[in-house]
């Protein structure tokens, strides 16, 4: 499938994510509408989109944590197709084929969602050890690494409830950078945060960004969206309403009431 897929801004970039008519119901709901969106290898795109619009099911998709019930998906260079069987299950993934997605696929979370029995580097190793085998003292020397990376290297032994919002959200962002995934994932990791903790975790998200890291990042910063990504998507129920460069969607009569509301 991704070989007959351009990516419409980097016709010549190899692509990271294709979804292809991503459909997601939740019962009676159909909240991911036929989603089609491809992300190039090295770019950042951000999602964007009121409340309720889908934007946490589709990320959600990306990493299976969702499962869509219809539509295709390729990451990296697992391609998966699903579909209904005539009982009415979801069907095209196998166990074996999502665990190495999940490989690929490392997300950060509003909640920061680290364990909070763990120490920092405890939380930092766990998915290294666990998912990829590798020994204690490798996860440890990676754990490291990343928490450098950070700026969180100096509470390696604190415990979560012992760190700030913003401190605890660096260290998710840790988390997931030691899994050395193909493809990253945000959703509005600054939204539960105070004000004066936002620049240091978007701070972290840019110089990512700058390392040519391939992100897919929902959020409601508008001026860090428009500066840090490659591609923008506006999503409206379930509807991709507008795509494209930052100024393109930004200039789009569809979204400009939503990116730039009246005052
Ligand atoms: P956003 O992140 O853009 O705010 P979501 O993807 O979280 O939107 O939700 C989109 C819609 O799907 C909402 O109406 C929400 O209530 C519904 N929804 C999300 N997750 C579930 C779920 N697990 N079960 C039922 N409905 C859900
Ligand atoms: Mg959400």
């Amino acid at each position: 499938m991704t070989s007959s897929f351009e990516h419409p801004l980097r016709p010549q970039a190899a692509l990271a994510v294709v979804a292809d008519h991503l459909i997601k119901r939740f019962g009676e709901l159909e909240v991911l509408k036929g989603v089609s969106l491809s992300v190039a290898e090295g770019t950042v795109t951000s999602i964007i989109g009121a409340s309720g619009s889908g934007k946490s099911t589709l990320l959600r998709c990306m990493n299976l944590l969702e499962r869509p019930d219809r539509g295709e998906l390729a990451i990296a260079d697992e391609a998966i197709r699903f579909t209904r069987n005539p009982q009415g299950d979801i069907v095209g993934l196998d166990r074996r084929q999502l665990q190495r997605l999940r490989a690929k696929v490392a997300m950060v979370f509003q909640q920061f969602n680290l364990w909070p029995h763990l120490s920092v580097l405890g939380n930092v190793i766990e998915a290294p050890m666990r998912v990829k085998g590798i020994s204690r003292k490798q996860a440890t020397a990676l754990g490291e690494h990343y928490l450098e990376r950070v700026g969180m290297a100096d509470k390696r032994d604190a415990y979560p409830a012992f760190l700030s919002g913003g401190q605890q959200q660096r260290v998710a962002i840790a988390r997931a950078l030691a899994m050395e995934p193909r493809l990253l994932l945000f959703d509005e990791p600054t939204s539960a945060l105070d004000p004066e903790r936002v620049n240091e975790v978007l701070g972290v998200i840019r110089g990512l960004a700058d390392e040519g890291r391939t992100m897919l990042l929902v959020t409601h910063e508008m001026h860090f969206a428009r500066e840090v990504s490659d591609q923008l998507v506006y999503l409206d129920q379930g509807r991709i309403a507008a795509e494209g460069t930052p100024q393109d969607v930004f200039d789009d009569p569809r979204c400009r009431h939503f990116v730039a509301p009246a005052a």
